[in-house]
């Protein structure tokens, strides 16, 4: 990321700097409320441990482990890559009744899906951050697979990983989920419809100006020739993975796109656990145009990343506020971005130089 040495912050944005005010989400069709200082105040509250425990490569009590039993009572197989199986406790499963019941104002639907979950790496003590090129790699077209294969019979496929204790991750195994359902959930509703009327309006994507309007700019933190990483919304250090090119799903991606988000990837995760100098936790996830439709035209694939950390080891937590008015933020977007662009995107513990597959 060379090309963004030093860039000049917006004057009329950095006004704000020290001011509360509210920003527009364009993709949310949302305003969020910035209350930037608040970090400065004294917190007393909660604080979390950075559980930095030093794990084996390989633990006989996980149950994502190669070779292990589940809960199931299934055993995996000795995988050496990425490890697909359906979730043993699924949300959503296949063959549910659709049935729709309605009494006076109160509505119910079933919900057919499907819950996949996908072993990273063999390796249960390494994270995307510390796996090698390769294997993120493969994690990519993995990703891409099972949105095709969901995709075959379900409208929305969420792909996301839950990342640390702090985010409910059940294990500390590299591992992410595919969740497929039915209906279109409630965030695909509100990005379609505020997509669908940019496309309407001007007849371009959404996300696709906006990464040319953000390219280079204050709130970016990453980016090459096919993606961009730019900090928004309403978590301290909340990012936006972007595609630079106009493409609607994971499968739609070519070999050299998907290997510039592996590398993106990993710089971003890495400068995320460089922040703070812990395993970042997060929840990530993709957002890519629903299936079964005749034109998706509006639709621009993009990765949210949600990391819960204001500060080391305090999380900030969405409560008052947020839950009964708006989203609040602790600091600018502009801030968090220059944070961010200060950690290094390498890793000082460089697993990665190893030649595993992990
Ligand atoms: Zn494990
Ligand atoms: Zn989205």
């Amino acid at each position: 990321m060379s090309d963004l040495g030093g860039p000049q912050i917006d004057p009329s944005f950095d006004r704000l700097r020290g001011e509360p005010h509210r920003r527009y989400n364009p993709l949310l069709d949302e305003w969020i409320l910035v209350s930037a200082g608040r970090t400065s105040r004294p917190w007393q509250g909660r604080r979390e441990s950075s559980g930095a425990q030093a794990l084996a490569s390989f633990d006989p009590d996980c149950y994502l482990c190669p070779g292990n039993v589940r809960a199931s009572g299934e055993r995996n197989p000795v995988y050496d890559t990425t490890y697909v199986f359906t979730n043993d406790f699924s949300a959503l499963r296949p063959g549910t009744s659709t049935e729709r019941i309605e009494d006076g104002l109160l509505l119910a639907e079933g919900e057919e899906g499907a819950c996949h979950v996908l072993c990273f790496s063999p390796r249960h003590d390494l994270t995307l951050a510390l796996m090698s090129a390769d294997a993120v790699r493969h994690v990519v077209d993995v990703w891409a697979d099972e949105t095709i294969q969901l995709g075959g019979k379900y409208q929305w496929v969420q792909v996301f990983e839950n990342r640390g204790e702090i985010m409910g991750a059940s294990n500390p195994h590299p591992h992410g989920q595919v969740w497929a359902g039915t209906a279109l959930p409630r965030e695909a509703v509100k990005e379609d419809t505020a997509q669908a009327r940019y496309h309407a309006e001007s007849g371009g994507r959404l996300l696709l100006d906006y990464a040319a309007q953000e390219s280079g700019g204050p709130r970016v933190v990453e980016q090459n020739d096919d993606w961009l990483v730019v900090v928004w919304a309403a978590w301290p250090y909340e990012t936006l993975l972007l595609a630079r090119h106009p493409v609607g799903r994971l499968p739609e991606l070519p070999p050299s796109q998907r290997d510039q988000l592996s590398d993106i990837l990993i710089r971003l995760l890495t400068r995320y656990d460089n922040l703070f100098g812990l395993s970042f936790p997060y929840s990530m996830g993709w957002h890519q145009a629903p299936f079964g439709r005749e034109t998706v035209d509006h639709w621009q694939l993009h990765g949210h990343f949600l990391p819960p950390l204001l500060q080391s080891n305090v999380r900030k937590f969405m409560v008052g506020y947020e839950l009964l008015a708006e989203s609040q933020r602790d600091l600018t977007a502009e801030q968090a971005a220059e944070e961010l662009r200060a950690a290094s995107p390498v890793h000082l513990k460089a697993n990665r130089g190893r030649a595993s597959r992990g």
